[in-house]
């Protein structure tokens, strides 16, 4: 229980952010202890090196100026001022025998025994040598100089003031990485938690997310550019399925509602039918009714099938070059005689050079159909229709415009909606479906289809397609 609160706590990006931090600084830190302790070692060396070479060059100078006695007493006053115990004084022969030394009493047996390792190989070089006595705490650095022919002056140096400095760095340095740590994985958790607070503000509205309450949005926190990008997103994605869901519900409510009528009056026909003796050709008749409900039926799925599927793509569109022309030519010849039923002048206005489009024939030519229908549908008696194809530069607009009834400025929006009927409608023929299936043509040829209304006046449906689409 225990170990598995743990691991959930530790797979928290907010915990493993401040961890990775802390590691990483760490190991910098260690990285950059590593180097300033072996920078601080060797300078301390090399100044303790220096100041013995030169105080052996130093000696040998007064020797050679001054003779042995002078050197003996120099000496033992620099062991003096250098601290007996601390540094020792040897002037040697070849064979290594002391002749002249400072006080060695402090040393007692620690004064290095003679080893010809330690004279230096060229006659004027100098020797350095670094010694571990076993009765002493610190390193014994040892030089040896030749100052004259077969005489050796040896300084040794106890290095405890450099052992003592690199013993204060490291510490001090120990005690600074551990508030370092401690404070920096406390501000290490901070900065991830308080990058991370989004998230969890997202988190906790799409726990929040039921059916009922898809409204909910995730507020903006501008402390963050990343966080609000993806708290945008975020809310463009609850807009979108918030939609769907309000889609979905109304094509669920409108399937049922027009599905029922024509399913209520087959029946009705069907049970009268059964009931009530009639003669054959009653029956003829009330059988040919619930076929042409049936096919009225049939095609409404049929075409709500095909929104969907064209919408989700799965049905591929065959692509070959479309001559708008020709297609609107003979969309206008089809629906001549209908318009000429109805008392509505039909008109067609194509440009003098050919214009054509990427697409499927058969789908472009029910979205022209479609809008001729409601066009000519939508007009009363002694009305226009026009039908105009325009060009602007990589987009080609096909516009079918009328002066029928108009769209009511409140119904414009919905009239791509599946199944949306206006009230004006109601007493013509169709279900609601035209318009859906002419947009999802559209958009899967990379266009769009738009309306201009007013209500008494006419409307303005507008095709605009790429004059590549598809290719
Ligand atoms: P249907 O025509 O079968 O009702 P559509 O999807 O083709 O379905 O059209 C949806 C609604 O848009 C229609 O019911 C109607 O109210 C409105 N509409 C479409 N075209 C026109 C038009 N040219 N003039 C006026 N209203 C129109």
């Amino acid at each position: 229980m225990f170990s598995k609160t743990r691991r959930r706590l530790f797979h928290t990006t907010t915990v493993r952010v401040a961890f990775w931090y802390t590691a990483l600084f760490s190991l910098s830190s260690f990285g950059l202890f590593g180097i300033s302790y072996f920078y601080l070692h060797s300078t301390l060396n090399r100044f303790t090196d220096s100041e013995l070479v030169e105080t052996a060059s130093e000696l040998g100078r007064l020797y050679q100026e001054s003779g042995m006695e002078a050197l003996r007493s120099e000496l033992q006053r620099e062991a003096k001022s250098w601290g007996q115990e601390r540094a020792f004084f040897l002037l040697r022969g070849v064979r290594g025998e002391i002749i002249v030394s400072s006080d060695l009493q402090p040393w007692g047996d620690d004064v290095p025994a003679f080893a010809p390792a330690m004279l230096p190989a060229a006659a004027d070089g100098v020797q350095m040598a670094t010694l571990r006595l076993p009765g002493r705490s610190a390193d014994i650095r040892l030089v040896t100089a030749p100052i004259a022919d077969g005489l050796f002056l040896q300084i040794g140096q106890d290095l405890q003031d450099n052992a003592r400095i690199m013993r204060e760095f490291r510490r001090a340095f120990l005690a600074a990485l551990a508030i370092m740590l401690v404070c920096g994985s406390a501000v290490g958790f901070l900065v991830a938690r308080r990058a991370m607070s989004g998230v969890r503000r997202m988190a906790l509205v799409a726990s929040h997310i039921g059916k009922d309450n898809l409204q909910k949005r995730v507020p903006l926190d501008a402390r963050s550019q990343e966080i609000d990008d993806l708290t945008r997103a975020f809310n463009a994605m609850l807009e979108r399925i918030e939609l769907l869901v309000r889609e979905l519900r109304e094509v669920t409510d409108n399937v049922a509602h027009d599905l029922r009528s024509p399913i209520t009056r087959i029946r009705g026909l069907a049970e009268a039918a059964a009931t009530t003796p009639q003669g054959a050709e009653s029956y003829r008749s009330a059988m040919g009714e619930i076929v042409a409900e049936s096919d009225r039926l049939v095609g409404i799925i049929d075409t709500m099938l095909e929104i969907t599927e064209t919408e989700a793509g799965v049905v591929p569109m065959t692509g070959e070059q479309v001559d708008l022309s020709a297609l609107l030519r003979d969309a206008h010849d089809l629906f001549t005689p209908m318009a000429e039923q109805k008392g509505v002048s039909l008109e067609l206005r194509l440009p003098a050079h050919g214009v054509a489009v990427w697409g499927d024939r058969a789908r472009l030519q029910r979205v022209v159909g479609n809008l001729l229908d409601n066009a000519i549908k939508y007009t009363p008696y002694g009305g226009h229709v026009a039908t105009t194809i325009e060009t602007a530069g990589t987009e080609v607009r096909i516009r079918v415009s009328d002066d029928g009834v108009g769209i009511e400025e409140d119904e414009l929006h919905r009239v791509f909606e599946r199944f949306y009927r206006g009230d004006k409608s109601r007493s013509t023929h169709g279900n609601g479906l035209g318009l859906s299936l002419a947009r999802a043509i559209v958009q899967a040829h990379h266009g769009e289809i738009t309306v201009n209304s007013t209500a008494g006046k006419g409307s303005d449906f507008t095709v605009t397609l790429p004059r590549t689409a598809a290719q």
